[in-house]
Order: C-alpha cells, then sequence, then structure tokens
C-alpha cells in the first residue's frame, strides 16, 4: 500500500523520495487507488520544492509503465525519428518536417495532441483535411511508417495513461508550468511511442509556456537528460515565440502553409525552423549525414518536389485528400491595415492566438468543436516596413460580427514604431 498522505508531507518538507517510492504513487494514481486530491496536492508539493534529476527521471519511468510502449524502430527495422514541440502560435512544424524527412528516406512516426487554450494542435490542424483520419490503430500505425516512410496520429489511450490523467489535474490545479513536471509528461511520450531520435523544439517567449531563454535552457536540459537516459538521441532547438510562426495561425490556413512551404514558397522564419528540425533530424537518422549534409539533403527534397510528393502520399494513406482544393475556406476575409508608416516592432503571438480562438479555430474546454475554415494570416511579421493602409493581416471569420472582433483583436495585436526591432532569428539557439 502507497502511503500518499506520507509522501505528499516529505515532498512539502523539501524530503527526496526514492525511485521505488515515486513508481508506486504514479502507478496507484493510475489504477484509481490515490484519488485526485492527494495526487493534486502532491504535484503542488512538487511545484514548490521540485525534483531533482533522479526523481524526475523515476517519475518519467512510472509513466511510461503505466501504459503500452511501441518499439516502432525495431518493429519496422529501421532507425525512426521524431520531433516534438513544446506549443505555440502558428506552429505547423511537424505537418512540413515529417514529408521532407520521409521523402529523404528517413521513417517518420509521430504521436500528436489537440490544441487547448491559445496554442493550436497538430490534429486539429490535419483535420481540417477532408476525410483524414487521426486514429489508427497501433498496428496500422507501425505499417503506415514502414510502407509510406510518415504516418501522424492521435496519442493511443493505452500511452501513458498517467499523464493524460496527471496532465487534466494539473490543468485545473496551477501546477502545469513547473519543468520536472513538463519534462516527464512531454519525455515519457515520446520514449513510450518508440522513436530512437528525438529533436525537440522548445518555444521561448509570449506564446509559450517558457517565457524567459533562461527558462527554456533549464527545460531543454531536463527533457535532453531524460531521453539520454532512457538510451534515446536528442537535440533541442531554442526557438522563437515573441511572434506567431510563420504568417498562417489557424488550422486551414495552417495547412495551405504547409503546402507552400512543401513547395518552397513559404513564410521565411517558418522555413527557416523546418529546415533546421530537418537537419538535425537527418543527421540522427541511419543516412550518415552530418546537419550540413542533413540541411542540404531537405533543401534539395523541397526543390525536387518530393517533399510535396510524400506529402501527397502521406495524406491519402490516412484517408485524407491531399488537394489545396479540398480545404475549407472562410466566408468573410477582412484585412487589418497599417494605421500609419513605420516598421512592425512586435506582433502579440498570445493576442492573435486568442483572436483566432475566438473566431472558433481552437477550442477553450477540451469539449469544444472547431471551425477548421477560420483564422489569422500575419502577412506582414517582426521588422517589416509598412505604409499607412498597407495589409498588416487578414482576418478569415464565419460571418461579419466575429470578423468585426477579430481586426479589432489583430490590430492591437501590432505594435508599429519608427524603427525596426533589433533582428531575433527564429532559432535562438540549440543544444544537444
Ligand atoms: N505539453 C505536454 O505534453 N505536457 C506538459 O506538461 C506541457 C506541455
Amino acid at each position: 500500500m502507497v502511503h500518499a498522505a506520507e509522501l505528499i508531507r516529505r515532498k512539502r518538507d523539501g524530503e527526496r523520495l526514492a525511485a521505488e517510492e515515486l513508481g508506486e504513487l504514479v502507478l496507484a494514481y493510475a489504477r484509481g487507488e490515490v484519488p485526485d486530491y492527494q495526487m493534486a496536492a502532491f504535484c503542488m508539493a512538487v511545484f514548490f520544492r521540485g525534483l531533482d534529476g533522479a526523481e524526475t527521471f523515476a517519475l518519467t519511468d512510472a509513466m511510461i509503465r503505466s501504459g503500452e510502449t511501441i518499439g516502432l524502430g525495431a518493429a519496422i527495422g529501421r532507425k525512426v525519428v521524431d520531433k516534438h514541440s513544446t506549443g505555440g502560435v502558428g506552429d505547423k512544424t511537424s505537418l512540413a518536417v515529417g514529408p521532407i524527412v520521409a521523402a529523404c528516406g528517413v521513417p517518420f512516426g509521430k504521436m500528436s495532441g489537440r490544441g487547448l487554450g491559445h496554442t493550436g494542435g497538430t490534429l486539429d490542424k490535419l483535420e481540417s483535411i477532408p476525410g483524414f483520419r487521426v486514429e489508427l490503430t497501433t498496428d496500422e500505425f507501425v505499417r503506415q511508417v514502414r510502407d509510406v516512410g510518415l504516418a501522424i496520429i492521435g496519442q493511443s489511450a493505452n500511452l501513458v495513461p498517467a499523464d493524460k490523467l496527471l496532465y487534466g489535474l494539473r490543468d485545473v490545479t496551477a501546477t502545469v508550468d513547473n519543468v520536472s513536471l513538463i519534462a516527464a509528461s512531454i519525455m515519457s511520450k515520446k520514449i513510450a511511442a518508440g522513436a530512437d531520435a528525438i529533436v525537440l523544439d522548445v518555444k521561448v517567449g509570449d506564446g509559450a509556456f517558457m517565457k524567459t531563454l533562461d527558462e527554456a535552457r533549464e527545460l531543454a536540459q531536463a527533457m535532453l537528460e531524460l531521453g539520454r537516459h532512457a538510451g534515446r538521441e536528442v537535440a533541442c532547438v531554442l526557438t522563437d515565440m515573441d511572434q506567431p510562426l510563420g504568417q498562417a495561425v489557424g488550422n486551414a490556413l495552417e495547412i495551405r502553409e504547409t503546402i507552400a512551404t512543401l513547395r518552397g514558397e513559404g513564410p521565411p522564419d517558418f522555413t527557416e525552423l523546418v529546415t533546421a528540425a530537418c537537419a538535425h533530424l537527418l543527421a540522427f537518422s541511419d543516412l550518415g549525414l552530418d546537419e550540413d549534409g542533413g540541411r542540404a539533403r531537405a533543401v534539395a527534397a523541397v526543390q525536387d518536389g518530393s517533399a510535396l510528393a510524400m506529402y501527397e502520399r502521406w495524406i491519402a494513406a490516412q484517408g485524407g485528400d491531399p488537394s489545396e482544393d479540398a480545404l475549407p475556406s472562410a466566408p468573410v476575409v477582412r484585412e487589418v491595415t497599417a494605421p500609419s508608416d513605420g516598421h512592425v516592432r512586435a506582433i502579440g503571438a498570445v493576442a492573435v492566438g486568442m483572436a483566432a480562438l475566438r473566431l472558433g479555430a481552437g477550442r477553450r474546454t477540451k469539449d469544444d468543436s472547431i471551425d477548421h475554415a477560420v483564422g489569422v494570416l500575419c502577412l506582414k511579421k517582426r521588422g517589416d516596413s509598412v505604409a499607412a493602409g498597407d495589409p498588416l493581416a487578414e482576418v478569415h471569420a464565419r460571418d461579419e460580427t466575429s470578423a468585426t472582433q477579430a481586426c479589432e483583436e489583430v490590430r492591437a495585436a501590432y505594435e508599429l514604431g519608427d524603427e525596426p526591432p533589433p533582428a531575433r532569428p527564429v532559432v535562438l539557439e540549440t543544444i544537444d
């Protein structure tokens, strides 16, 4: 019998817990033998007292043991790569990275989540494609990674069930933003899903969990250690989330931007991040490339059309219609124009994310439904010069009333000034 109250007290008082104690607590919670109120108190004790490296690993390990694990690499006899982002506004990176990496001949298998709050989820974006199935069985997932080279699906219910419970609890008890808890939550899912090498994109800034580079470095380091401890190769890129990524925020709009990027016509910041992530993944692969070689291969796959061909093959394999014309479009499209001449000094990522959410692109609670057609296109980005009356952004809305409100919110998200802001690259730092 686990003595939950005793473990809560010891953590509250700043004691280190043994791996077996943490393991018993998490597994008993996953079995329903420890109630939510005790686990919530435990998370709050961890929030204030923290976990050291060994405790974080023990927590991660127990979470993995709460469900099934997939030996993806072993099942297909190849080294499989995966990427994960801590979540941001306009972040459709995996949707472009997957086809490019797979077109280079490296299997890419990913289990993804849905969006909540101002950040969108990969599955919601994919579901704007008519017919696309995000729910495959584990066997179908493994088969598709082997036969097509690429699958992105919803997380199976049996994969790290302890995280599903814990995340839901943390979400409503103000205990999400703790480095150890975030690292354990993300890495337990990545390790259980079976990739051999993982690139982690840790977002930094207004629109991200981690507001400063120091916080992002701490999370990156914790995740690197967990991955390596579990025998996986891991690299982290710390990337800018002080403005939306690329131009498109909203599900079908982001799929269109993904297709444009695979055609070589994507926005510069998004293209740069996609290329950097591909370079790391290809350098981890069994192709024997270094990072420069990986970058060159990724660029070539876009230029020769093989990345776009892989995208079409992948979407069709999961039942979707890959043509851009099949994507839904919003009936009302309005421009937000610049009130004066100047430079874009900042674009509030949360503000744009919230405008898109209120248009219907995201959900406030996990049971809300989504309008896949609506969203925001940030036509001008930080550093761009503008003349009065130039379009800054486009709002894609279901009706006139929601369009008017979103236009006001997007206009307020743009900060214009006389001078351009200091240049800030999308990839701020790499830790490997
Ligand atoms: N994403 C996750 O999967 N878990 C967290 O705790 C935070 C972000």
